[in-house]
């Protein structure tokens, strides 16, 4: 089999790797190595930041709707080529082809809102502030900005920025995670072919130098970043300190409470399919099931019953519930996570390690597999509580009553994404009001805002104050300017020593 290349794309041309450092690049359901990803050093991320600075001013003066056309042909592409980015998705990451098709529609979703970039960088005005001067306001590009994006969504994570980004007159430099790097060189193509100019959008692949060299560089004028809890910590403190504008979202470990009231049936449905699709490699994937009163003895067998059965196969094959595990590396952390909670005294009611992948497809008995896991009796002062396991493991806490539900959440360092299953509205209203986590489902396993809404946590899952998309990411991409203007025949004659005033 012969393995790819996957090289740097910087100024409209695809760029060999010049550092001589490269990583393999692997296909999780088979194990088989299919690629050779270039690592960049600073030299090569400072081509690509000249390449990209030397794009803005022609970029940045270019009409709104001009720009919103381009990102009308990239949708046009996108939807024709859609199953292509899904193919590359399932390829790198393992993530069923199903569930990669619902990624580059959620990404699509955000072209889509970008297109009405000129209606979202109106500005206002007010007439005669004073007499015969007026005052508004706009919103301007910030020149260069840069995304570092973790491997979990390839397609769907990147779009979260430069979509919005390039619309609102920045040029982008992306730098993927090295695991899964293939779509974006895919992404990079369809913009060129929708007529972007060259050096608008390009691509590092790269590891730590490469992040490093764009935290530091001076012509990045802000740097989002998605993935885990410290480097986002690590991002947001380095950015900061050489002058950028940064959001850096982190890692989570979200909750799902369901109340006395609530429809199991529906409550197991959804427990399932947001603990186990994308093998729990989501962050918004809910990893705890907080089971309220007498829910637990009812729900636990229902829950052990289906998680014994999901069917885990290559995610090519349609019917596939769950895919591999994304590298060995990922696979022998979340094995050691179930080792640890064992000894730390849960139940675990299901055992996903050991799992024999004979069932998963042909040509996958070297891919890294293992079924889902189920605990139950998990106490808050567990570290199988606490840290984020980022795999196919749900842990079931018991609490008595929804206060104590309420508080629990509340004292989790974390606070991505949460949920509450109840039939009460009243149980509803003071969940949603209450709980201090940024993005909340009523009767809602995975409250993935849309594009117009914007995406972010609370606590340590979101290091800075702006939302991802939406319109919070078009405040994020541009920087505001207050205009005042008065013309000769309205000013008055002499000097004004006093603070100027309404007149
Ligand atoms: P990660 O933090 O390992 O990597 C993310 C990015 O940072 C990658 O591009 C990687 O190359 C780079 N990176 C890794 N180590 C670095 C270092 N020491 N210095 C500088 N850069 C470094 O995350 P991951 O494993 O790719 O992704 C999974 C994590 O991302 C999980 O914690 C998940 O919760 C989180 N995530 C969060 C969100 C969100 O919206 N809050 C969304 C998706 C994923």
């Amino acid at each position: 089999m012969s393995i790819a290349n996957i090289d740097h794309f910087i100024a409209g041309q695809v760029v060999p790797g010049a550092s001589g450092r490269s990583q393999s690049v692997t296909n999780p359901a088979t194990g088989q190595v299919t690629g050779k990803v270039a690592l960049a050093n600073g030299d090569e991320v400072g081509k690509a930041v000249a390449a990209a600075q030397a794009a803005f001013p022609a970029w940045a003066d270019t009409p709104p709707i001009r720009r919103a056309r381009v990102l009308f042909r990239f949708l046009e592409l996108l939807n024709q080529r859609k199953d292509d980015l899904a193919r590359a998705i399932t390829a790198e990451h393992g993530k069923v082809f199903t569930d990669a098709q619902g990624e580059v529609t959620r990404g699509i979703d955000i072209v889509e809102f970008s297109c009405g970039i000129p209606q979202l960088l109106k500005g206002d005005f007010t007439d005669q502030v004073s007499t015969g001067i007026d005052n508004w306001t706009l919103r301007q590009p910030l020149g260069v900005v840069a995304g570092i994006t973790p491997f979990n969504f390839p397609v769907m994570v990147p779009m979260w920025m430069y979509p919005v980004a390039i619309a609102a007159g920045n040029t982008f430099v992306l730098k993927p995670s090295p695991i899964d790097p293939g779509p974006s060189l895919l992404m990079a193509a369809l913009l060129k072919e929708a007529g972007l100019p060259d050096g608008v959008f390009n691509v590092v692949q790269g590891d730590k130098e490469a992040v490093d060299a764009l935290l530091t560089h001076p012509d990045v004028k802000a740097v989002s970043f998605v993935g885990s809890t410290p480097i986002a910590n690590y991002i947001y403190e380095t950015g900061a300190h050489h002058g950028k504008r940064v959001q850096a979202l982190g890692g989570a470990k979200n909750h799902m409470v369901v109340m006395p009231d609530a429809d199991l049936e529906q409550a197991v449905d959804a427990l399932i399919g947001s603990a186990y699709g994308s093998a729990g490699e989501r962050c918004m994937a809910i990893s705890v099931a907080v089971l309220v009163g007498d829910v637990g003895d009812k729900l636990v067998p229902m829950l052990a019953e289906r998680a014994k059965t999901l069917k885990i196969k290559n995610g090519l094959q349609l019917d596939a519930e769950m895919g591999p595990i994304v590298t060995r590396a990922a696979h022998e952390r979340i094995t050691g996570y179930i080792d640890l909670g064992v000894k730390e005294g849960a139940q675990l009611v299901v055992d996903g390690r050991g799992f024999n992948p004979q069932a998963t497809g042909e040509g996958c008995a070297d891919g890294f597999w293992m079924g889902g896991s189920l605990f139950d009796h998990v106490k808050p002062g567990m570290r199988i509580y606490k840290e984020e396991i980022f795999g196919p493991v749900l842990g079931c806490v018991r609490v008595a009553n929804f206060a104590e539900a309420v508080q629990l959440i509340n004292d989790h360092e974390f606070g991505n994404g949460v949920s509450c299953f109840t039939r009460d509205g009243n149980v509803a209203r003071e969940f949603a009001r209450r709980i201090q986590v940024g993005m909340v489902g009523i009767n809602v396993p995975i409250p993935v805002p849309m594009a117009w809404h914007g995406f972010g946590g609370w606590k340590r899952s979101l290091f800075g104050d702006m939302h991802a998309y939406g319109e919070e990411g078009v405040r994020f991409y541009t920087k505001q300017k207050s205009i005042m203007q008065r013309w000769p025949e309205s000013i008055g004659k002499g000097a004004e020593f006093v603070m100027p005033t309404s007149k």
